[in-house]
């Protein structure tokens, strides 16, 4: 009998490590733009064609490789960053695997020019099948360009995965972002098809964060500064005001490495309690540094996770951070400290200090206010009329939902310009004198055929909708012109999303144009939304279009009318006059599928006449 066992041929291999650390445009221009930070560049550019499925291109200031590194650098667990597992916990760099130029030669077609500054000629190399096919001496510049076409090339399944080139560039700026807001020291530029897309001179952290976020946040960043030999967290905040009903804007870093990370997130979100609307997202840029022992970034292949030997400190520092940072630029109560009364009963703070701990603690003015009980974060609470004197400044804040009762009866009112009532003949109707009851504000009872029916006001109003939006043909629906028109200010990830759908929202009403970098300006919103609205209408869109984006079984204009048709439903809880009632049912029974939702909900539940007889026979 044969054998068999058998080992893969290199290419095979690699192709398939490549898929977890490949998985499209945006992870290869990671690694790449991490490899530059690591060889030391001042410099960096990133180029891309077609959303990086034609091209990736970075070039670099860094230190270069000699003829045989740049050679062996494409060989699985190629490194020169760690040679030994001890290494593992001192790692001060972004790389370490050895993965990142093999997975990329084993799916794309890669050439390198690279120079050392000791030497007169680089080295070219190309790539072919994660195969040398050629190596030659080059004249280049001092650094590393390398350059990858055709991703995914001879992997046409994944290829085929890809996802629209606004989807893919989305991906990459994002990449881009974050390493460019762990770097400001380094110059940072993107070029998409030949179009300066950034670019970001090297400067102070704020500096960048402001490159990034955009001008407006010049006067609205607090900085957040604490320092122990423990740990140390820099960074901004935006104040309470550039909270966002998307989740934009929001990074963590530890040891210069982003990081995603829900506990920590919320963290923050806990020391912004009381200062924003409960459904928006604080924005905040966030750096830790942490001796590398107390991390563990090895945790996931592509490293965007990370375990902290005690996350449970890091979470009520970040927290204590924040808010004494809101407190001093006076946007929190000072005395307000408290920590969330779970974290309170964590061993980490009512342990009493090592002595290592209480060396490091002394040197921060957060800490050495926490010191009472001899514990690293016991605050006494204060006082409930403290608190509420402070909160008092806050409740002014908008609630911003748009969804008050004036808009609710505006809105119905105006989207039924018809005639009000169907004739006789249509099965579904009711009698237009009825008097229909409302109940908890919620449920809308109707007599209908001698029986009766129960509507729930928001999910026949999410129907009504949908498939007005749906209707709404590329003749474009009515818009009103804004008098005021609205400036809207995005993240640059939500301005690609915006850009996306742009068309598609024109079709139901919305007139909205680029203006400039990241921002928009709203001529006109459909006639049936109410003005004054417009910026926090489009934001929730954005963010309920986000959630729907992962469903790739709906088409863009499906997702958008559905985000659209919920978004702008009256709510549950809202009080509707008679007249309302009737149109509201009046339009649901003119839908062509008026017993659900888009989603399958039912829209109300039909009690007919034999029905209720039988309930009440014996
Ligand atoms: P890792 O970054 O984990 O070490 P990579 O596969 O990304 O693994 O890179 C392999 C090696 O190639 C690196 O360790 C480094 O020595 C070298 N290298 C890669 N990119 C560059 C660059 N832009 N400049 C200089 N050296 C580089
Ligand atoms: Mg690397």
């Amino acid at each position: 009998m044969s054998n068999s066992i058998h080992l893969l041929p290199d290419h095979i291999a690699n192709q398939i490590a490549a898929g977890e650390v490949i998985q499209r445009p945006a992870s290869a221009v990671k690694e790449l733009l991490e490899n530059a930070v690591d060889a030391g560049a001042t410099e960096i550019k990133l180029i891309i064609n077609d959303a990086g499925k034609a091209l990736i291109q970075v070039i670099d200031n860094g230190k270069g490789m000699n003829p045989i590194d740049a050679q062996n650098a494409f060989a699985r667990h190629a490194t020169s960053k760690i040679s030994s597992i001890e290494d593992l916990f001192q790692i001060r760099t972004m790389g370490f695997r050895g993965e990142a130029l093999a997975s990329i030669a084993a799916v794309a077609q890669v050439s390198l020019k690279t120079r050392q500054a000791n030497e007169e000629l680089g080295t070219g190399v190309v790539i072919e099948n994660s195969q040398v096919s050629e190596t030659s001496p080059v004249a280049c510049p001092v650094g590393t360009s390398i350059s990858m076409k055709n991703l995914f090339f001879n992997v046409p399944a994944r290829r085929n995965f890809l996802k629209s080139n606004s989807a893919e560039l989305k991906h990459i700026i994002e990449e881009f972002t974050r390493v460019a807001l762990a770097f400001p020291e380094i110059y940072f530029s993107l070029t998409n098809n030949g179009q300066d897309v950034f670019h970001w001179e090297a400067g102070s952290f704020k500096q960048r964060a402001i490159q990034v976020l955009g001008n407006s946040y010049q006067t609205k960043l607090v900085a957040v500064g604490e320092k122990t030999d423990y740990l140390t967290i820099s960074g901004f905040v935006g104040k309470p005001e550039t909270a966002k009903k998307t989740r934009s804007d929001q990074y963590f870093f530890v040891n210069r490495r982003f990081i995603k990370s829900a506990y920590l997130h919320h963290a923050i979100a806990n020391a912004f309690e009381g200062l924003i609307p409960k459904e928006n997202f604080p924005s905040y840029i966030l750096y830790i540094d942490v001796d590398p022992a107390q991390v563990d970034i090895n945790v996931h292949p592509t490293k965007q996770e990370i375990k902290f030997e005690d996350d449970k400190i890091i979470y009520a520092f970040v927290q204590a951070a924040v808010k004494h940072a809101l407190a001093q630029f006076s946007i929190a109560p000072s005395l307000d400290f408290s920590l969330d009364a779970n974290i309170q009963e964590l061993d980490a703070i009512q342990k009493p200090f090592s002595e290592e701990q209480k060396f490091s603690a002394a040197s921060s003015s957060l800490y050495a206010g926490f010191t009472q009980k001899n514990q690293a974060h016991f605050i006494p609470k204060v006082s409930e009329a403290e608190k509420k004197e402070w909160k008092s400044f806050f409740t002014n804040i908008p609630s911003g939902d748009g969804n008050d009762q004036n808009n609710a009866e505006s809105f119905i009112v105006k989207s039924s310009s018809m005639g009000l009532y169907k004739d006789d003949t249509n099965e579904l109707s009711i009698d237009k004198d009825a008097t229909l009851l409302q109940i908890n504000n919620t449920y809308i009872l109707a007599p209908m055929n001698a029986g009766l029916i129960m509507v729930h006001q928001q999910l026949a109003h999410e129907r009504v909708l949908y498939e007005k939006y749906q209707n709404a043909t590329t003749q474009a629906h009515a818009t009103q012109k804004s008098l005021f028109p609205v400036v809207l200010e995005l993240s640059v990830a939500d301005a690609i999303l915006l850009e996306d759908i742009i068309e598609d929202l024109a079709v139901i009403g919305y007139e909205i144009e680029p203006f400039g970098q990241n921002s928009f300006i709203i001529q006109g919103i459909p006639a049936d939304v109410i003005s004054g609205n417009e910026k926090n209408a489009i934001e929730l869109l954005l963010e309920q279009f986000k959630h729907f984006s992962s469903d790739i079984k709906f088409s863009k204009r499906e997702k958008l009318i559905r985000c659209m048709a919920r978004q702008s439903a009256i709510k549950a809880g809202q009080s509707l006059s008679q007249k309302e009632m009737h149109i509201l049912i009046e339009d649901l029974f003119n839908c062509n599928t008026p017993n659900i939702t888009a989603t399958g909900a039912p829209t109300f539940i039909d009690f007919k006449e034999a029905y209720l007889d039988g309930l009440f026979s014996k």
